[in-house]
C-alpha cells in the first residue's frame, strides 16, 4: 500500500530478470469494468490493463521474529504493480522495479495458490499471514476477474493460519464469508487504507480505489461479521488532507473499527516524487512553493523536513487521543495467532510505544525485550536446525521456563517477569488502554 516494502526485496531481484515484452506472454484487453474518470489527466479514459503472466516458484515469505507493526509472520502477494494508481503511491520509485507503466502494467501471480497450498503445508510455525505489500494491493479490480485471493483465502481456510488483509478495494467483500471462516477458526483482521474523509480529493489521488464511503461500508461490513478491523490511515497528504482528520475520525468511530495507524507523505527522489509534483502543479499550483520547502531535501527515504513530521504527527496524535482510538493492533486481536514465545515478543515492542506515548522511562522495558529478543533467536535458530519439532516445543520450553521461575535470570527485570509470567502461564490480557492485565 505505499507504506512498506520490506517483504518485496526479494521482488526487485525477480523484477531485474523481467523482461515484460520478452519473457511474459501478454495477454493486452481493454475491460468495461475499468471505464473511470482519470481526472488527473484531464479526461475520461478507458484504462487499458495489460497483463503480464508470471510463474513463481515460491510464494510465502517469512520473518524469523514476527514483524511487531503489522502484527505479521508471513506474506505473500498475488500481483505487482497496481491499477488502482494512487498518485503516491511509493512502488513507482525506481528501488522497487517495477517496469512498465505502473497502473497499467499488472503482473499476475497465476500459480499463486498452487504453490502457496504447497508452502503452508509446510510451515511449522502457526502466525498470522499478511496481504497489502507496499507495491501492489491484492483486492485491485483485476482480482474480479483472476481470482487469485479467493483461491488463497481458501487456501488459508484449511489451514490454522490466521491473516490479515490490508486494501483499498470493497472487492475484499465478495470473499467475507471465507475470512469470516478464517476468522472464527484461527483469526482474521481487515486493515482498509484510508486518509481523504470523502471523495474530493480521493478521485484526484487514488482514481481507481473504491470510494471512500465504499470502503467505510466494507469496514462495517466486515465488523458486523465479528471480524476485528483497523484503519491505516496514511499518507495524509500536506496541506490537502492533514487537516481534515476530524471528520474522517468521526466516520470512522461510527464504523467501530479497532485501531487505527497514521503515516506521512514520503516523497522518494525520481519517478515517484517528479509524478507527485507534476499532479501538484496541475490541480494545486499555489501548493509547489510549500512542497518544495518539505521535500527540496531529496532525502533517500523521501520523508519530508523533520519539524513538519513532528508537528503533523502531534496533532494527529492529538485527534486519535480524542477520539479514543488506538494506534497498535491490540493484543487481545493477536493473542493465540501466533506461538506464545512470538506473542511476547510482539507484546514487548508494542509495550514499548505505548509507555513512550506516555511519556514514561522504558529504558529497561528496552533492556529486558533486548534480552529477550536474543535469547529468542537463539532458540529459533536451534529450532530450525532441528527439522521435525513443531513450534509447541519451543513454547513449552518457554513455559517451563516461567513455571521454573528461570526466566529471571534471562529477563534481569523481576517486575517484567511477574507481569510476562501472567501472560504466558494465566494467559491474560494486556489492555493497551488502561494499560493493565485483564482477563
Ligand atoms: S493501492 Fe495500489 S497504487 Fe495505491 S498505494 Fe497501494 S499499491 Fe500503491
Amino acid at each position: 500500500m505505499g507504506i512498506e516494502k520490506t517483504m518485496e526485496e526479494s521482488n526487485m531481484k525477480n523484477a531485474r530478470k523481467l523482461s515484460l515484452k520478452k519473457k511474459i506472454r501478454i495477454n493486452t484487453k481493454i475491460s468495461t469494468n475499468f471505464l473511470r474518470e482519470k481526472e488527473w489527466q484531464g479526461k475520461f479514459d478507458e484504462i487499458k490493463i495489460v497483463k503480464h503472466y508470471k510463474k513463481i516458484k515460491s510464494a510465502i515469505k517469512k520473518q524469523k521474529l514476527p514483524d511487531s507493526y503489522f502484527v505479521r509472520k508471513y506474506t505473500f502477494s498475488p500481483y505487482m504493480a497496481c491499477e488502482h494508481g494512487c498518485v503516491y503511491c511509493d512502488g513507482r520509485a525506481e528501488r522497487y522495479y517495477v517496469e512498465g507503466d505502473y497502473e497499467r502494467d499488472i503482473v499476475i501471480r497465476k500459480n499463486l495458490p498452487q504453490i502457496l497450498e504447497k508452502e503452508i503445508s509446510t510451515l511449522r510455525e502457526k502466525g498470522s499471514i499478511f496481504v497489502g505489500s507496499g507495491i501492489t494491493d491484492a483486492y485491485q479490480p483485476v482480482e474480479k476477474e483472476e481470482n487469485i485471493m479467493k483461491q488463497c483465502a481458501e487456501i488459508i481456510a484449511k489451514s490454522n493460519l490466521s491473516a490479515a488483509v490490508l486494501t483499498k478495494s470493497s472487492i475484499i467483500e465478495r470473499d467475507l464469508d471465507i475470512w469470516k471462516a478464517v476468522n472464527e477458526k484461527s483469526g482474521f483482521t481487515l486493515m482498509m487504507s484510508l486518509t481523504f474523509s470523502d471523495d474530493k480529493f480521493r478521485k484526484i489521488f487514488e482514481p481507481n480505489a473504491s470510494s471512500v464511503e465504499e470502503r467505510i461500508e466494507t469496514l462495517k461490513k466486515f465488523k458486523a461479521a465479528g471480524i476485528s478491523t483497523g484503519v491505516m490511515a496514511m499518507p495524509f497528504l500536506p496541506f490537502i488532507s492533514d487537516s481534515n482528520e476530524n471528520i474522517l475520525f468521526q466516520k470512522l468511530k461510527d464504523a467501530e473499527i479497532d485501531f487505527i495507524m497514521p503515516g506521512f507523505l514520503t516523497l522518494r527522489p525520481g519517478k515517484q516524487k517528479e509524478f507527485y509534483f507534476n499532479i501538484i502543479k496541475k490541480h494545486f499550483p499555489n501548493l509547489v512553493n510549500k512542497y518544495e520547502i518539505l521535500y527540496g531535501n531529496n532525502l533517500l527515504s523521501g520523508s519530508p523536513i523533520f519539524s513538519y513530521r513532528q508537528k503533523m504527527l502531534e496533532k494527529i496524535d492529538k485527534s486519535i487521543i480524542s477520539f479514543n482510538f488506538l494506534q497498535q493492533i491490540p493484543h487481545k486481536i493477536y493473542k493465540d495467532r501466533f506461538p506464545i514465545y512470538d506473542e511476547i515478543y510482539i507484546l514487548l515492542n508494542h509495550m514499548k510505544n505505548l509507555y513512550k506515548k506516555k511519556n514514561i522511562n522504558v529504558i529497561n522495558l528496552k533492556n529486558a525485550t533486548k534480552k529477550y529478543s536474543e535469547w529468542l533467536i537463539t532458540e529459533k535458530t536451534t529450532f530450525n536446525r532441528k527439522r521435525k519439532l513443531t513450534h509447541a516445543f519451543l513454547e513449552d520450553k518457554l513455559i517451563a521456563l516461567f513455571e521454573n521461575e528461570e526466566f529471571q535470570n534471562i529477563l534481569k527485570n523481576e517486575k517484567l517477569y511477574e507481569f510476562l509470567k501472567e501472560v504466558v502461564i494465566n494467559r491474560k490480557i494486556f489492555d493497551y488502554r488502561k494499560l493493565k492485565l485483564i482477563y
